[in-house]
């Protein structure tokens, strides 16, 4: 036994060693000098030039959640251009591009496209063109990293070790574009996935990761809570919905305040509450809305059985009926593969050092990167952006919002260099196995 394995070891090594090589190729230096190489190529100016020129277009035209119509033709024509080959449309605006052999095995790394509804209050020469829509959560930059490492990628294309599957998915923003493309196969035959977000919680330069749990899982819900309007001096005549819905808004505090355990971490907040028109008018009824979040599948079921529960019972204390709604899309826990931890750590460390690397607290944000995650082995992780010359950034889904494009070459080195690294570790077993019978013989 001992003796296969010594055999196993060299002939893959000399398979390795023996890979054929191209004279201007940085993938076959050594496993530890490609993240560097790659690091060096998303630096280059004409590199960046591109990325940033990418990132401010699609800036100008921020779409909204499956209407990413013309920044997927962006995304197409960029493909077209580097003479890689996608398929398209996953989810109705989806691309999925292929860089490699075409052969197993497959990685992909993955960039969400879609803006938010919300005007931008930035006064820059490349502001949003349209009216109440904005990028403002930075996935204009997700985009334009992904095709910069895809720019890199396909200049090395000969020496991938399988092949690199491009995910550009709509609808991120809560429209679960991730379960869509799942739906529509854009994984088929891919064994783990990446993906990344910029931050401006950490400094430019650093990455921010951990295993396990990083991202909490979230749904949300309307109830419309009906009494009986009347006139505002006469309420024995009325049934008040504005006050069973105030009774119902307190005693849903309770679900995490007395119910949950304060180890697991969970959020109820309602920011939803509408009734009413006039100082002296009771309406008919109130709206109210929320989310909730929770780290586990069963704290999460539990919570929603609850909601319902509270809302009703409460509304029913004070006269009133309450209907409780549940929005379609809830999105999982992000969950990170623990083995793709490890492969991520030593990739960051070989390109930025043991200290430019963070392990971070979960956060109780959610992304619908967690179906992918769900789906296969998937990865997800923060890429600083934050300069601390500039004083305090805004944060994502501000009006504010900026993103500092310093960020775009780490995103690009990092998205190249976890899937040609994960690839080179990661060859067919049955190609090995094969070998090593024939080194055997
Ligand atoms: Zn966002
Ligand atoms: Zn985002």
């Amino acid at each position: 036994m001992e003796l296969l394995k010594w055999v196993f070891l060299i002939s893959s090594i000399c398979m390795f060693f023996s890979t054929p090589t191209l004279s201007n190729s940085f993938l076959t230096e050594g496993l530890t000098q490609i993240p560097l190489n790659f690091l060096n190529f998303a630096k280059r100016n004409d590199l960046v030039d591109y990325m940033i020129r990418i990132r401010r277009k699609i800036h100008e035209n921020p779409e909204l959640g499956y209407e990413e119509f013309e920044t997927s033709q962006l995304i197409r024509t960029e493909l077209d251009k580097m003479g890689i080959s996608y398929k398209h449309p996953f989810a109705v605006t989806g691309v999925v591009g292929f860089i490699g052999s075409g052969d197993p095995p497959f990685v992909a790394l993955r960039a969400d496209m879609d803006a938010l509804a919300m005007q931008e209050e930035v006064e820059w020469e490349h502001k949003s063109k349209i009216p109440g829509k904005m990028h403002s959560c930075g996935h204009d930059a997700h985009v334009a990293m992904l095709l910069g490492a895809a720019k890199m990628l396909q200049e090395h294309r000969n020496d991938i070790k399988g092949t690199i599957v491009l995910v550009f998915q709509p609808a991120e923003e809560g429209g679960g574009g991730a379960k869509k493309m799942l739906d529509d196969g854009a994984l088929e035959n891919v064994e783990a996935i990446f993906g990344l977000h910029i931050s401006s919680n950490y400094p430019l330069g650093k990455i921010a990761s951990r295993p396990g749990p990083i991202l909490a899982a979230s749904g949300y819900f309307e109830a419309v809570i009906s009494g009986k309007g009347g006139h505002a001096a006469i309420p024995q005549h009325t049934i008040d919905p504005i006050l069973a819905a105030s009774n119902v808004v307190v005693s849903l505090q309770h679900l995490v305040s007395r119910e949950a355990d304060p180890l697991d971490s969970q959020v109820v907040t309602i920011g939803k509450f509408q009734g009413g028109g006039a100082f002296n008018v009771i309406p008919d009824s109130v709206t109210i809305g929320g989310t909730f979040r929770a780290f586990s599948k069963e704290s999460f079921e539990k919570l929603k059985g609850r909601i319902t529960e509270v809302i009703t019972g409460q509304a029913a204390v004070q006269r009133c009926k309450a209907s409780v709604s549940f929005g379609k899309n809830f999105y999982p826990v992000t969950v990170n593969n623990e083995d793709l931890h490890e492969h991520f750590q030593t990739v960051v460390k070989d390109v930025l050092g043991a200290e430019n690397l963070k392990e971070m607290q979960p956060l109780m944000g959610a992304e619908d990167f967690s179906f992918f995650a769900e789906a296969i082995p998937g990865y997800f992780y923060f890429v600083g952006m934050h300069n601390e010359t500039q004083g305090k950034p805004e944060s994502g889904h501000s009006p504010y919002y900026t993103v500092n494009e310093g960020a775009l070459p780490y995103g690009a080195a990092l998205h190249a260099s976890l899937a040609t690294r994960y690839l080179l570790e990661n060859q067919p077993k049955s190609i090995s196995q094969d070998k090593r019978i024939h080194e055997e013989l």
